[in-house]
């Protein structure tokens, strides 16, 4: 069993688990899922609507 998980891990989770809707369009992707890059301290999420193309960016800070 692996108990310990990574704080990117749990985000991870918790986004893969939220609705990913376009607020341009309102379009919901149930499949999709962001994309995610990390850098020193930040997780960087990115989503592309597929429909109009909107961007979708949620950015969080690890402690
Ligand atoms: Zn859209």
């Amino acid at each position: 069993m692996s108990a310990h998980r990574s704080p990117f891990d749990r985000l991870r989770q918790k986004f893969d688990e939220s609705e990913l809707e376009c607020r341009q369009c309102g379009y919901l992707d149930d499949d999709g899922g962001w994309r995610v890059t990390a850098s020193r301290g930040r997780v960087q999420y990115q989503f592309v609507c597929p429909i109009c193309e909107a961007v979708e960016t949620r950015s969080i800070r690890l402690e």
